[in-house]
């Protein structure tokens, strides 16, 4: 029997990148992946490849930025499955700018997908785990939401609002409710985030950067595989990834 056989997780911004790796990761240990993203044709695709070679998986088409979309994600997870053992809120944004550079509506997309994006996530999903008496929540957070980069205001502070929200909830949810929430927190990862920056300047020494000494998407996958196999017991509350060891390479 594989490790993750039965347990039903949810994971948003999984049409790429991080997403994408960690459900094709659990899917390979047993589990039932539900993936959401606003790119249908990805999701699609990813979801048949994973159904081909024998594993289980469906999607849903949602904005995290819209509480009526984590509902009917969430909906669809338990018609399905019956129940949700991990949501991995991982959907996010990164566009990095001097702030009086940045659009209003820029800084505000930021905040839409990875602040309210979370929330709506954690409160879509935390009623079904209540009735169950258990649920792991994983937010993907970054190492921007310890330490501010340069250009960074808005993304490092919807970063360090999502750890603020994760203690506030991890003290809300008392533990006779088994519900866990554990922040994975990674440094610069090979991704199309780098891809939404529009100095283009910045863009490409980023992408230099994270091709050369970042973190790969599976790098994280296991991260988010570590936190779903630690027994209750030993639940972790964050997993800060450096990508230091491959700093020489
Ligand atoms: P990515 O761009 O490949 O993935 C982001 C995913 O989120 C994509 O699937 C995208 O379609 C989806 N998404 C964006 N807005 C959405 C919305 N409104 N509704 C639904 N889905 C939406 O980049 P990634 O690096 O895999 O990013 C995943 C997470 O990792 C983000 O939260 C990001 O902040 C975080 N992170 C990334 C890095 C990095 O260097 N790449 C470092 C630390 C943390």
């Amino acid at each position: 029997m594989k490790d993750l056989e039965g347990k039903v997780v949810l994971i948003t911004g999984a049409s790429s990148g991080i997403g994408e790796a960690t459900a094709k990761l659990l899917a390979s240990h047993g589990a039932k992946v539900v993936l959401g993203a606003r790119r249908k044709d990805r999701l699609e695709k990813i979801a048949e490849e994973l159904r081909k070679s024998g594993k289980e998986a469906i999607y849903e088409v949602v904005d995290v930025s819209r509480y009526e979309d984590m509902l009917r994600m969430v909906k669809t997870a338990v018609k399905a499955y019956g129940k949700v053992d991990v949501l991995f809120n991982n959907a996010g944004v990164m566009l990095l700018s001097p702030l009086h550079e940045l659009k209003v509506d820029e800084w505000m997309k930021m905040i839409d997908i990875n602040i309210k994006g979370v929330l709506y996530g954690m409160a879509a999903v935390l009623p079904v785990m209540r009735e169950q008496n258990y649920g792991l929540i994983i937010n993907t957070n970054s190492t921007a939401g310890y330490r501010v980069m340069a250009n960074s205001a808005v993304y490092s502070g919807t970063k360090f609002a999502v750890r603020a929200i994760s203690d506030g909830l991890r003290k809300e949810e008392s533990t006779d409710k088994n519900i866990r929430i554990t922040n994975v927190a990674p440094g610069p990862v090979d991704t199309e985030l780098v891809s939404h920056i529009s100095d283009t300047a910045l863009r490409d020494e980023l992408n230099e950067f994270t091709k050369t000494k970042g973190l790969s998407p599976e790098d994280v996958a296991e991260a988010v595989l570590f936190a779903i196999s630690q027994p209750e017991s030993a639940s972790v509350d964050e997993i800060i990834i450096s990508p230091a060891k491959k700093l020489g390479k």
